[in-house]
């Protein structure tokens, strides 16, 4: 896995950053900013937390019900999600948490609307004890995915997905901002880090001396 996945990225990435570096007319200020703008959906760094909590239109999810790939626990309708919108939006739980994300109040706080009905059925009585299996549920990383999202992180209905997620992370708009891009900068250090990492090490060098082993087998 390490050898067909992390090498080949690794050696992609480099040779695009060698290239830039002999590249006659570039300045050092132009690499900085080609280093470090933050505008690459790397998804091992953001594991696609723009299909987590997504406001869908109203009216999409009970259009598209049959390709719902995960159980729904309830739902916020927050209203108009973006100034340009002329519909409703809501966000669904697919988590058993009695909590569901509806906004960020200000120094980046999250707003959350309780499900009492939820609370009730899962026996929960405050606030509190609510967070706490919140808590849990993110230190498994188990987040609040679109309802439309299959186990291997695909959308079961991009080509009828609706405008946010046509836009999110992709404009310049402050409501489709995604904090979860990487820079170049990022993603070298993504692979120069799990060059090291000693259990990564490890499955490397099984999988070379396995593939070398099977190789003379084969020839033998
Ligand atoms: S928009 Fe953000 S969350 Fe979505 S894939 Fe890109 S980096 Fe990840
Ligand atoms: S509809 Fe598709 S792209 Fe949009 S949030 Fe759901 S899974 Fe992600």
């Amino acid at each position: 896995m390490i050898t067909k996945n992390i090498l080949p990225c690794f050696k992609t990435n480099m040779k695009k950053v060698t290239k830039y570096i002999l590249h006659p007319q570039r300045s050092y200020r132009e690499f900085k900013t080609f280093m470090t703008a933050k505008d690459k959906c790397f998804i091992p760094n953001c594991k696609a937390r723009c299909c987590a909590d997504a406001p869908l239109p109203e009216d999409f999810a009970p259009q598209y019900k049959q390709m719902q790939q995960r159980p729904v626990y309830g739902a916020a309708n927050i209203g108009h999600n973006d100034p340009r919108d002329n519909y409703n939006s809501v966000i669904y739980n697919t988590r058993p948490v009695p909590l569901i994300l509806v906004g960020h109040a200000g120094r980046g706080e999250h707003v959350y609307i309780k499900d009492k009905k939820l609370a009730k059925e899962l026996g929960i009585k405050t606030m509190e004890e609510a967070k706490e299996l919140l808590l849990e549920m993110q230190a498994k990383e188990i987040y609040n995915y679109c309802p439309f999202l299959t186990e291997q992180g695909r959308c079961r209905v991009y080509g009828m997905r609706p405008p946010i997620c046509r836009e999110f992370g992709s404009s310049p708009l402050p409501i489709n901002y995604c904090p979860h891009k990487s820079s170049n900068l990022d993603i070298v250090k993504f692979y120069f880090k799990k060059a090291f990492n000693l259990k990564d090490m490890y499955y490397l060098y099984r999988d070379l001396i396995t593939s070398k082993f099977s190789k003379q087998v084969t020839q033998g």
